[in-house]
């Protein structure tokens, strides 16, 4: 249903500012590695995914004196009571696509963190299909969503077994299908031992790109429901740019997605576009909407398209509180 643009330019030093943080993101969805800090209800039942219908009901989140949480040594202090998402609320219809824009720190990552239940909603509810993601399985939950980064956890193994993560019983021959369908089967054969060779923290060091295609073949062979992209600084050139794209167009089309967008020019065509600042939702709507509302979107719209120099002060300042 949609079409992500993922555009070659470099941006502005505004969008820089907006990133500075943007390191945190490293931290994010260490999905696979990090050990589960939620519990799973005795009566659990694995989540059945039907049209892949979305809803926030009312959310607020804060990562308190969580196990895990960076500021539990600030506990003392009282840091642990910040609230970091506060009343977010939305539905998603099945296959449609959600975006998520704002400045570094905004809260976005820990938006979608809290779909795949790093964490636990302090109010609120989140649901998908109707089932509260509290009272399902946290395996069937994890199933069917799939995530796309940079950022992608790799662990030491070989390209093959990381590709495989999640779908165990793909032979080599749908590895390589997957791979080449997400612009990956070349460099890979180029490694020292194709599809065997070692990565991961002891093993071959793979750029942002290459993780990036990794992961987008992992969620080909996944096949999710859901699917969360985590818009990549990329550091691949144009054509292999437009390659990836093209794969991530597919992978989108007619499932719920998640985006969350650096480069706003890859959610034009959103169903729904969420800005987010400060942990609220401070703009809703698609794109032409948000453009006419002249507020923090149409403004970095703006300086992305290059059309206004930089981001009024009263923004600036907003975002650096
Ligand atoms: P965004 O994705 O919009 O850049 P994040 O959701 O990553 O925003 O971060 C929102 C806020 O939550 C930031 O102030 C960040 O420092 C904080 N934060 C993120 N992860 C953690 C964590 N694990 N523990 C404590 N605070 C966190």
């Amino acid at each position: 249903t949609q079409r992500f643009i993922w555009p070659m330019a470099q941006f502005g030093q505004i969008i820089n500012m907006y990133q500075r943080a943007r390191a945190s993101s490293a931290r994010m969805f260490g999905l696979m590695d990090e050990p589960s800090r939620v519990a799973e209800t005795p009566d659990a039942t694995d989540l059945e995914v039907r049209e892949g219908r979305v809803e926030y009901d009312h959310v607020t989140f804060g990562y308190g004196g969580r196990e895990g949480s960076d500021r539990s040594d600030r506990e003392a202090d009282g840091a642990d009571d910040e609230v970091i998402v506060e009343d977010i609320d939305f539905t998603v219809s099945g296959g449609e696509t959600l975006a998520l824009v704002g400045p570094t720190g905004a809260g976005k990552s820990t938006v979608l963190k809290l779909l795949l239940r790093m964490y636990d909603v302090d109010q609120g509810a989140i649901r998908i299909d109707g089932q509260d993601i509290r009272k399902v399985t946290l395996e069937s939950l994890r199933e069917s969503i799939g995530y796309v980064s940079q950022d992608t956890f790799l662990f030491y193994g070989t390209v093959e077994e990381n590709i495989k993560y999640g779908s165990f019983d793909a032979d080599r021959e749908d590895v390589i299908e997957a791979a080449k369908m997400a612009e990956a089967h070349e460099f890979i054969q180029n490694l020292p031992e194709g599809y065997d060779t070692e990565v991961g923290e002891r093993g071959v060091k793979l750029s942002g790109g290459q993780r990036q295609r990794i992961s987008i073949a992992r969620a080909i062979l996944k096949d999710p429901d859901i699917l969360v992209l985590d818009e990549a600084t990329s550091d691949v050139d144009t054509e292999t740019e437009m390659l990836i794209q093209r794969s991530i167009d597919e992978l989108a089309a007619d499932r719920t997605t998640f985006a969350i967008a650096h480069r706003l020019s890859t959610i034009k065509d959103a169903d729904q576009i969420l800005v987010l600042e400060d942990g609220r939702i401070v703009e809703r709507g698609q794109h032409e909407e948000l453009l006419e509302n002249g507020g923090l979107y149409s403004h970095l719209w703006g300086v992305q398209a290059g059309e206004i120099d930089e981001l009024p002060q009263e923004f600036i300042e907003r975002a650096q509180r």
